[in-house]
């Protein structure tokens, strides 16, 4: 553990005390695999295992799944394949080649780190998730488009992420990536899912990772292929 300085230590087990103390400050702890591996002055730290945040659920046609569940938990559940056409569990494997960090680094971490070789959070900005914030004043649903740039903005004053909703299942999905080495992470790594109408790809969602910033949308390359029946011309142009 790098992280020091660490004067208080809390663990509620009620949302609401975890985020009357995340707006007096507190930091959220989940996997710990960044916070506490960061050389960073963390003086008080929330650790939010005990709220209860870990399930996997399918809701009708929707996936939800608590922020705390882990990247092994989601390669584990059955529910994660059939509702994302089985690229999240790929994208989580491909994430990370060591089982003991897949088995701590949580979804939520992942989500709020943002690093740019992530492709859990490429995998889920092509899911169209939703984040579901616990906020002091109120709950907020931010979509993966809007939370993903930029996750300070919708947790300032309190805000914990409790869940991330997958609406719908795609028809179809690919996680491509080229790294130096199998296990290594990707130079640059371009994940697509498709949903289909008829003959014709109604939606196309296509993210990258190996950016200067954090994994993005391409939402010029997703517009070429959208109203086609995503032939070979759709896809050279995307
Ligand atoms: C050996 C090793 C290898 C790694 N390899 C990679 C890699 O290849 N690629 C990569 O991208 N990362 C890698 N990481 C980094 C790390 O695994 C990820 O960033 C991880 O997913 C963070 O998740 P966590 O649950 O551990 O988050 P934590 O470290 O607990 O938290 C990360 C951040 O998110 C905030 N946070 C967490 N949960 C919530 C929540 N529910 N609500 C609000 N804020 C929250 C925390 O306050 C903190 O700012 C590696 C780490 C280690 C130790």
């Amino acid at each position: 553990m790098l992280a020091r300085g660490i004067r208080s230590y809390h663990r509620p087990t009620r949302l609401e005390d975890a985020m009357s103390l995340a707006a007096q400050g507190v930091v959220p702890l989940a996997g710990g695999t960044r916070l506490l591996a960061s050389p960073v002055e963390v003086p008080n730290v929330l650790d939010l295992s005990a709220l209860d945040l870990m399930g996997i659920e399918a809701e009708e046609e929707d996936l939800l799944l608590g922020s705390m569940a882990t990247l092994q938990d989601v390669i584990d559940s059955p529910l994660t394949y059939a509702a994302t056409a089985s690229l999240l569990p790929a994208a989580c494997r491909s994430q990370s080649v060591s089982r003991m960090v897949r088995g701590m680094a949580t979804l939520g971490g992942e989500s709020v780190q943002g690093d740019p070789d992530s492709e859990v959070v490429a995998a889920l900005l092509a899911l169209n998730a939703v984040y579901v914030i616990a906020h002091p004043d109120e709950v907020r649903e931010s979509p993966a488009l809007r939370f993903l740039k930029g996750p300070a903005e919708d947790l300032a004053g309190g805000g914990i992420v409790r869940s991330i909703l997958i609406p719908g299942t795609p028809h179809g999905a690919a996680l491509e990536r080229a790294a130096p080495m199998a296990g290594a992470s990707p130079l640059v790594a371009v994940v697509a899912t498709v949903t289909f109408a008829g003959e014709n790809c109604i939606r196309a969602r296509i993210a990258l990772t190996g950016l200067t910033t954090r994994p993005a949308r391409v939402l010029e390359a997703e517009s070429y292929v959208e109203r086609t029946p995503g032939g070979d011309t759709a896809l050279k142009r995307a």
